[in-house]
């Protein structure tokens, strides 16, 4: 088969690789000028670093089993972390058991009866079907209490998923705290998590030199702009090298080139972009109830503010802002993960927030918005000064996190879109699990496999 598959995330590279090992020839449309989607890395001066803050945890097996598949295990680093909440006016370090015993900002008991839920949780819910039809905000205030649920999960809820933190399904939270890190055991007093020593873009030039080496073509900065049937296969039409400028929506981009045919789709982009693409006769055969499933999955933007340094802003990597007057989520200093040596010295610290897609910070550019980050910056670290900062990029995901809300697994678009040879598969599909890079690839593989069994 010749097969278009729209999107080089980490899901499209995986299906395309999977489809390449099956024989068949497959084009990559990728709107970005460069692989991996989410996951796709920029230069910062020499040296390649996520776009938006990554990691590996120790349970992501997936991913793993594919740098070993593709020979290249050595890639992967597991480098102990460090955990904070910022609330109460400081950071309180939050990776051991120990910490939660001593977490000021919750009485001791709560703290005891905290630690307990989720130890209980893990030891025994394994299965998430319990877990579907009640909020986390109600499961936290009944087996925690309403200080937990005040102090720290309302505010990580609310800064993942804004005003729609109290919906948020108990299934979300139960896949965070029992498919991760387990409370006892050899990870109990320190996390391990991992990182591709070069950053994730070898394994994206290695699925992409597979997926070549297999008669097909990647082709970076050449988004599609429209998908129609023809005959029983389909018609891609591509858009003008430069369309990501013009934001992520296909209608807004110059259509250029000849329109290709292929005998099967696989769409690696989310909801409302493949919706924007579909022609419609083509939407039409896909039928009502299948795009009423797209349209009822809302999203959050990541807004992902990248702040090079002259000096270290903190002691942990992984700060969460649980303090409600702060304007962002989450401080990710990357080299306090891996040594600023990695990068002949320079330091990174990602200032991260989810946001509502309306929100008025999405329109700031970055200088606004590290203005308006820098009173937050101080209350955290007094000494921060802007004159800290030597370089900084700005990116923002409109499609980041599906808001998993209950009755989620009903909204749920199938992988095969009821049209035979076009499958659809993208994060709002990684359920019950949080989406990340480990599930992207499982999807990958999912997709291949769906696409195959319908041709
Ligand atoms: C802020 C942030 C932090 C994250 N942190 C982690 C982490 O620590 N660990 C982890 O494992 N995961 C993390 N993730 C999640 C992870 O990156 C994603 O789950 C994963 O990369 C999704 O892969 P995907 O291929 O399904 O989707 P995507 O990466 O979204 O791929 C879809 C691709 O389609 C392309 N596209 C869009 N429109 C078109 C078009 N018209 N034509 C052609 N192509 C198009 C996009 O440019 C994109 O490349 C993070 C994500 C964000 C936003």
């Amino acid at each position: 088969m010749r097969v278009a598959v729209i999107g080089a995330g980490v899901a499209g590279l995986v299906c395309a690789h999977r489809l390449g090992e099956a024989g068949h020839r497959c084009d990559v449309y990728e709107r970005w000028p460069g692989l991996g989607g989410q996951a796709a890395t920029i230069d910062v001066g020499g040296h390649l670093l996520e776009r938006y803050y990554h990691h590996l945890f120790t349970s992501d097996r997936h991913i793993t089993d594919l740098y070993a598949e593709l020979g290249m295990p050595e890639e992967l680093e597991w480098r102990p972390s460090s955990m904070a909440f910022f609330l109460e006016g400081r950071s309180w370090p939050f990776t051991t058991p120990m910490h939660l015993l001593r977490f000021g900002p919750l009485s001791p008991p709560s703290r005891i009866r905290m630690g307990l839920a989720v130890l209980r949780l893990q030891k025994t819910a394994r299965d998430v079907a319990p877990f579907e039809r009640m909020t986390a905000r109600d499961w936290i205030r009944r087996a925690m209490g309403a200080q937990a649920y005040e102090k720290v999960w309302g505010p990580l809820l609310r800064g993942k998923f804004g005003d729609r933190a109290d919906d948020i399904s108990m299934a979300w939270l139960w896949g965070k705290l029992t498919m991760r890190r387990k409370l006892e055991g050899k990870e109990a007093r320190q996390e391990l998590l991992g990182y591709p020593r070069r950053s994730w873009e070898p394994l994206f030039g290695v699925l992409g030199d597979r997926i070549e080496a297999a008669g097909g073509r990647v082709l970076v900065d050449r988004p599609a702009a429209r998908l129609a049937r023809d005959g029983d296969g389909f018609a891609v039409l591509p858009a003008a090298p430069g369309s990501f400028r013009r934001g992520h929506d296909p209608a807004a981009f110059e259509p250029a080139g000849e329109t290709e045919r292929y005998d099967a789709v696989v769409a690696t982009v989310p909801n409302d972009v493949f919706l924007g693409l579909l022609d419609p006769d083509l939407a039409g055969a896909i039928g009502r109830p299948y795009l009423a499933r797209l349209e009822s999955i809302e999203y959050h933007t990541a807004l992902c503010l990248l702040l090079e340094l002259d000096r270290r802003f903190g002691e942990y990597y992984w700060t969460n802002i649980a303090d409600p007057e702060l304007p962002f989520v989450g401080l990710i200093e990357h080299t306090n993960f891996v040594e600023p040596e990695r990068y002949g010295g320079r330091r990174f610290l990602y200032v991260a927030n989810y946001l509502d897609p309306a929100d008025e910070l999405l329109g700031l550019s970055a200088d606004e918005l590290l203005e308006r980050y820098t009173p937050g910056l101080r209350k955290v670290n007094p000494a921060f000064d802007a004159s800290w900062v030597r370089n900084r990029w700005l990116h923002r995901e409109p499609a980041a996190q599906p808001i998993v809300t209950v009755g989620y697994p009903e909204r749920i678009p199938p992988l095969d879109t009821g049209v035979p040879g076009l499958v659809l598969a993208n994060t709002t599909q990684i359920y019950p699990e949080d989406r990340g890079t480990n599930y992207a690839v499982r999807l990958g593989g999912d997709a291949a496999r769906e696409l195959l069994k319908s041709r």
